[in-house]
């Protein structure tokens, strides 16, 4: 693998810094930022940050032209990414279901009708999507889901219910798995569905999650009707779309520049907190394990490059996403782990009460990073995953 960019490509980079340091909101990543508190005023700035990014030309660095993206390489998109999370520009949690999984799934399995509909709103943060794939019983084993869908003339009858439906409360529009035959294998029974949340006969409940806050709901379906024209794909093929969707889910392209970030502050947060009467960073033990976080770091943006170079040459991620996803997240939780180690019971103060660290950034942390190893696939899943697909070894 050839690590230089290209002259071309490093004018690109600068481009992104240019444009990043002229249009970030005012204040932004300074003490006097008031960021955003609730759900309602995060979705709201995100889809105004996202309107800006894409008037300015940086929404879907490597999605069609004609959709409004950029048209350009998977290098391009890690450069891209690379300088936002360099930067801390705003991470915009309720639009990355419809900007990293539903458009390149559309843009992989769509049709043009579906291209020339969806795109562009999903890209210019009008519309919002969410991700209805786990059912109580069908989380890992994803092709037990028993939502079911039948063919009426034109329309889909759809009932049943999805759980983990992450900013299913803000979104437009919904992704669903449904079942629409019941013989056979289970996986051969699928049909992959877009589907209007306005529409009558959807009930949708918040979940509360450990941080306190309401992300997850559970959305129930009684008769809801989806045009025959929403299925994605064939029906009863909708598995194929299931795996496209998920192998984006798993080869994310920014975890490494977000933990390298966060593993140069584990390191500043070692410095500054005193241990009996000396630095924690003073301790050898947490100066191995502060060092560790750092080498790790390293080792994944190396293996991100990998995966980028997999999808420029075969442009699909493979299973290697999955050795990607089990050393990211797994690094997430250690990295975090690590902080509260320093910090004692100081590090669980949460934000906005009195004697918070670094405004309860490692408290929420600590807490958030424990789903990193169960959502776009557990750990154990990916280990099956590298075992069978990778290493070829039996079931
Ligand atoms: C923060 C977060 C956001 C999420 N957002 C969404 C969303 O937007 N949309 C959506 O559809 N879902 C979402 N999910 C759900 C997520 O996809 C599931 O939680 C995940 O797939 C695991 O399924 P499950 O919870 O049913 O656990 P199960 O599948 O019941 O697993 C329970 C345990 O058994 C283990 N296990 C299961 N099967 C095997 C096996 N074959 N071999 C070895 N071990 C196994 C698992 O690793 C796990 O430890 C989200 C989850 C989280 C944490």
């Amino acid at each position: 693998m050839d690590l230089r960019l290209t002259e071309e490509q490093e004018r690109f980079r600068q481009t992104v810094q240019t444009w990043l340091s002229a249009n970030l909101p005012a204040g932004w990543g300074t003490p006097a930022y008031k960021p955003p508190t609730t759900p309602a005023e995060q979705v709201a700035f995100a889809r105004t940050w996202q309107r800006q990014l894409y008037d300015g030309g940086w929404a879907g660095i490597t999605w069609p032209k004609e959709f409004g993206g950029r048209g350009l390489s998977t290098v391009e998109q890690l450069i891209y990414n690379e300088e936002y999370a360099r930067f801390a520009a705003p991470d915009i949690l309720a639009l990355k279901i419809g900007l990293s999984l539903v458009g390149p799934m559309l843009i992989a399995c769509g049709n043009a009708e579906q291209k020339a509909r969806f795109l562009t709103p999903i890209l210019n943060g009008q519309e919002i999507w969410c991700q209805g794939f786990s059912e109580p019983n069908a989380g890992s084993d994803l092709a037990s889901v028993k939502t079911k869908a039948e063919l009426l003339g034109d329309e889909f009858i759809v009932t049943g219910q999805k759980i983990w439906t992450s900013v299913a409360k803000h979104a437009d529009w919904c992704m669903l798995v449904t079942r629409t035959s019941f013989e056979g294998p289970k996986h051969k029974g699928l049909t992959f569905l877009l589907v209007d949340l306005k529409s009558p006969g959807i009930t949708i409940r918040p979940l509360r999650e450990m941080t306190g806050e309401e992300w997850f709901n559970e959305v129930f379906f009684d008769e809801l009707r989806v045009p025959r024209a929403n299925v994605v794909g064939e029906i009863n093929g909708g598995w194929h779309v299931v795996m496209a969707t998920l192998g984006h889910e798993r080869a994310g392209t920014t975890p490494h520049v977000r933990l390298q970030a966060e593993s140069n502050r584990l390191a500043r947060l070692a410095l500054k907190t005193p241990r009996n009467g000396a630095r924690a960073a003073d301790d050898p033990v947490v100066r191995q394990k502060v060092a560790q976080a750092a080498i790790e770091s390293a080792i994944l943006r190396y293996t991100a490059y990998r995966n980028v170079t997999m999808v420029s040459r075969t442009g699909v991620p493979g299973s290697e996403g999955s050795i990607l996803k089990i050393f990211w997240s797994e690094l997430e939780q250690r990295l975090k782990d690590t902080a509260i180690e320093i910090l004692g019971n100081w590090g669980l103060i949460p934000a906005n009460e009195m004697h918070a660290v670094d405004g309860g950034f490692w408290a929420y942390e600590l807490l958030w990073s424990r789903s990193s190893t169960i959502y776009a696939g557990t750990s154990e899943v990916q280990r099956n995953i590298i075992a069978q697909r990778v290493l070829g070894l039996p079931r």
